[in-house]
């Protein structure tokens, strides 16, 4: 298993407060870093991870992703939230030749990871105010993340350039992350690093975080750009109704 450069999605459910891989669903491989796209956009795993809001963004999520691999994580495997439910092995399928099959994570324990994911980033990628608190914050962030990331590697994996000619061999580095979650860790490090800047949406109504990938970027999407458009064009044309009732009276 070539853990954090690669991963399995397929299509989740949700049974007793777990979410796992349908038994029967199409299990697909994907590279963390280079084989995710959608449609125009190219949304990497740690740049949706941080949208996941409700229950059903967590579906949405492990169906496009795959699960975080909590199992493997420090902070959640041995968490009093799985003393219930034990993710590791489902008593169903145990003996299952498939390993893909018998792993599952509380939905509960997932949220959690998620939103502790969400603060991290909020925390170390949003501009705020200078204020002591912030700084705290900001350091404990830190130390979180450098916690996360110094649990996975770079490597090299034995590439072929051509299948046919195995005497062409191209080395490619990859890295090895214990989990998704951890993926998703050294993602946010890697945008950090590298200067990409993570925004909350200026629509009031909306305030998601995106990513900004031009400097004048406000909306996280077309859809927030055009309501908070109308929204403003409503109050000047009601500021405007408003003067002109008042220069009559
Ligand atoms: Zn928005």
């Amino acid at each position: 298993m070539y853990e954090g450069s690669g991963w399995w999605r397929g299509e989740p459910e949700i049974i007793n407060g777990a979410i796992r891989l349908k038994k029967n669903t199409h299990i697909n491989f994907y590279q963390f870093f280079t084989g995710v796209t959608e449609e125009a956009d190219p949304i990497m795993p740690h740049r949706a991870l941080i949208r996941v809001q409700t229950v059903k963004d967590a579906v949405d999520f492990v169906g496009k992703y795959g699960l975080l691999g909590l199992w493997k994580c420090k902070p959640y495997a041995f968490s009093e939230v799985n003393l219930k439910i034990n993710f590791i092995i489902d008593e169903d399928r145990r003996g299952e030749m498939d390993f893909y099959f018998q792993w599952q994570e509380p939905i509960s324990l997932f949220m959690l990871a998620v939103r502790e994911f969400r603060e991290t980033a909020e925390a170390l990628m949003l501009s705020e105010p200078a204020t002591d608190d912030f700084k705290a914050t900001r350091r404990e962030a830190l130390n979180s993340l450098d916690g996360w990331i110094s649990e996975c590697h770079p490597a090299t994996t034995a590439g072929f350039t051509d299948f046919t000619n195995f005497t062409e061999f191209k080395a490619r580095p990859i890295w090895h992350c214990p989990s998704l979650l951890h993926a998703c860790y050294l993602g946010l490090w890697l945008d950090l690093t590298e200067g990409r800047k993570l925004r909350r949406c200026a629509d009031k109504y909306c305030e998601r975080l995106f990513y900004a990938d031009r400097p004048n970027k406000r909306f996280c999407s077309e859809e927030c750009r055009n309501r908070a458009n109308r929204r403003a064009h409503y109050h000047r044309q009601k500021d405007k109704a408003l003067s002109s009732c008042i220069t009559d009276l």
